[in-house]
């Protein structure tokens, strides 16, 4: 049996980056049950990819009878149906592959992340996000946050430099960028990223547009720190010919599709040498407990979706310091909805 339902979740501040600003995420909360056991996975619909939710619904239930009629533990044949029956909106492939990994790891009564054979100790450190606001606001933010050890910070505006200065002012942490395709110009790019340098930024996420490849490979052979891809990319076949213009990738499992293709992704960057960031959007503890089970194979993590809402429907994986706590429950180790 498959169900969906939408859930209209707060976020905990207004949410701005270059291109929008929210108060609010709709995504698909999947229900599948199978057999008498329940499992559960999400999509987080995002308009940069023409998402929404009632499409991504649509898709999810396009599916209702290839599931009911196949074997859960044939996943990786079962994803390359789906592959074909969904064409659009791979955050409703995302959450199918969720839910049928859940249902199996509940199956054997084995969390995901031993099924794969990983170790969470080998997770890195999470990043905290912070969106872009007026100045006092994101200096408030990173000292409610003081006990994250790494900021992700919003840039693509007029005063970005402004913003890296009050923010430094605030913390000596790790702080990473991410422009979301919001330079255009690659002159002004590499001034920016030579200036980041000097404020002890880690690395730039897609200083500019996805499709300004060339402009970028230009940016990459000048530039002083790694270059990470994020609306660049967003499954396998996307990555050989974005080595040339970036040093890592961004995976996220809305953009893969999930948790399979998301490996498939992992394997292709490393044989690339390409370093692997493993992202999200705004989600639950649903999705951010999904990522978490292959987190110990990337190089950098920002699984902070569910931090950013004002209140997340379900527990999984929790945060400390930075550092995800991961319960020895089977599948996801989705514990129950909260309330
Ligand atoms: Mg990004």
């Amino acid at each position: 049996m498959l169900k969906t339902e939408v859930k209209r979740l707060s976020l905990a501040h207004t949410w701005t980056i270059s291109r929008n600003s929210s108060d609010f995420k709709d995504n698909v909360i999947v229900h599948l049950e199978k057999d008498g056991i329940k499992a559960i996975g999400e999509a987080a619909p995002n308009i940069r990819y023409d998402e929404d939710a009632e499409r991504t619904t649509k898709r999810v239930m396009d599916c209702r009878n290839l599931l009911a009629g196949s074997d859960l533990f044939q996943y990786q044949e079962l994803k390359k149906q789906i592959d074909t029956t969904i064409t659009d909106q791979s955050c409703a492939k995302a959450a199918l592959d969720m839910a049928i990994l859940d249902w199996v790891g509940k199956s054997l009564n084995v969390p995901l992340y031993k099924m794969l054979g990983l170790s969470p100790q080998d997770a890195p450190l999470t990043s905290y996000s912070i969106g872009i606001d007026s100045l006092p606001n994101m200096q408030e933010r990173v000292r409610e946050m003081a006990h994250m050890p790494i900021f992700k910070i919003k840039l693509g505006k007029e005063n970005d430099r402004e913003i890296i200065s009050a923010i430094r002012a605030v913390t000596n942490h790790v702080i990473r960028v991410d422009a979301n395709e919001g330079w255009k110009d690659k002159e002004q790019a590499i001034k920016n990223i030579e200036w980041l340098e000097k404020q002890n930024v880690e690395f730039v996420e897609q200083p500019m547009p996805a499709e300004m490849l060339e402009e970028t490979a230009w940016l990459k052979e000048r530039t002083p720190l790694p270059l990470i891809a994020d609306e660049a990319v967003k499954k396998t076949a996307d990555i050989p010919h974005l080595a040339e213009a970036y040093h890592g990738i961004n995976i996220k499992l809305m953009k893969s599709g999930g948790i399979l293709e998301a490996l498939s992704m992992i394997h292709i960057a490393r044989a690339m040498e390409m370093q692997i960031m493993l992202g999200c959007m705004v989600e639950t503890s649903v999705a951010i407990s999904a990522a978490a089970q292959i987190a110990p194979l990337v190089d950098y993590i920002d699984l902070d979706g569910n931090l950013l809402l004002a209140d997340d429907p379900f527990s999984g994986v929790k945060h400390k310091n930075g550092r995800l706590i991961y319960r020895n429950l089977p599948g996801l180790g989705i514990e129950q909805e909260r309330n």
